[in-house]
């Protein structure tokens, strides 16, 4: 009985001096493991004399409950001071300044962006659509019927299911604007499109950024306008523009539009194949079939609409001559923009 005392005093100073987890499994088993103490002391009971059997097995049993206790707050106890520990010790302060090269944004996010805020500048919304499109909302919509040659102008990447494909142009996004909102409608739309093209100057997947405006006065002037006033502030220069005739099934009349040769200041060289000029947009006033489609009362609205290819913008603007230079990922050309 006095050893039971013992091994409790003992047993209770062990477990509160135990200054980690480590050495709290040393002493669970210097007790309770399988030569422990109390162990032991449980296995005496059969060697006790019948008469003094019962008070001492009550008292061990008792005495390994209280351990098996002591252990268990002393447990948590250390658990909780190992957790603060560990959260005073290994943090991170985010606002230290980073040590090294910093990454920058890729030439076309920047064209994108400058072309974006130029006409959200003049009032422009920026509209978004799915890159997997209706082939309703990318050709039939826009007058390009199931024979029109305009087909096969764009050689197109259909998917599995019928009736959808991967958009051509992001002019789709202007026949789901049409038909979600009611004139006056003044929106571009910048996005990702898709080409069976694959050469120097062309990539399957391209940017575009089209623009739309519908309301009751839109004429041809108007639109020359914007496209002349965008391109200035684009290349930030004032540079001759023309607009030359030309045909998209969606427009009527179009234009193609140039600007005079940023690369040799319309002396002539490679780029612009000697003529000072360079192609950079299409244009024209909106297909009255298209804004009827949409259920734009044409005799009230009409509209124009342009379009143009980042890509072809951002390679003008920086002097690039490969378009695959920009989905290479080579860091060594990303970090000159
Ligand atoms: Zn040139």
């Amino acid at each position: 009985m006095n050893d039971l005392e013992d091994i409790k005093e003992s047993a209770l100073r062990d477990i509160a001096s135990a200054s980690n987890l480590q050495e709290l499994q040393g002493v669970r088993s210097k007790y309770l493991g399988k030569k422990g103490l109390i162990s032991i002391a449980l296995k005496a009971i059969k060697e006790i004399p019948p008469e003094q059997r019962k008070d001492y097995g009550k008292k061990v049993n008792e005495l390994k409950e209280l351990v098996e206790e002591k252990l268990k707050e002393r447990e948590k106890e250390l658990k909780n001071r190992e957790l603060e520990d560990k959260l005073s010790r290994e943090w991170l302060d985010l606002t230290i300044p980073i040590k090294g090269t910093v990454g920058s944004l890729h030439p076309i996010t920047v064209t994108l962006e400058r072309i974006v805020n130029i006409f959200r500048g003049m009032g422009f919304t920026v509209e978004e659509g799915p890159e997997i499109e209706l082939e309703k909302y990318n050709f039939d919509m826009l007058n390009i019927p199931t024979d029109h040659p305009a087909r096969e102008m764009q050689d197109t990447f259909y998917v599995n299911k019928p009736g959808y494909l991967l958009r051509t142009h992001t002019s789709p996004v202007q026949i789901r604007t049409m038909l979600k909102r009611k004139p006056p409608i003044q929106m571009i739309a910048p996005g990702k499109v898709y080409r069976r093209d694959d050469d120097p100057t062309h990539s399957p997947m391209f940017h575009q950024v089209e623009g739309l405006v519908v309301n009751e006065y839109a004429n041809f002037r108007h639109m020359k306008y914007v496209i002349e006033e965008f391109l200035r502030e684009f290349f930030q220069t004032n540079l001759p523009v023309r607009f030359r005739t030309s045909y998209f099934p969606f427009t009527e009349p179009s234009a193609e539009v140039d600007i005079g040769c940023v690369i040799c200041s319309q002396e002539g060289c490679r780029v612009c194949k000697e003529t000072g000029w360079l192609e950079v947009m299409g244009c024209g006033m909106v297909h009255p079939n298209v804004l009827e489609a949409c259920g734009i009362d044409t005799e009230l609205y009409q509209g124009f609409a342009f379009g143009m290819g980042v890509e072809r913008l951002a390679m003008l603007l920086y002097g690039i001559d490969n378009i695959k230079l920009f989905y290479e990922n080579d860091i060594r050309f990303i970090r000159q923009f």
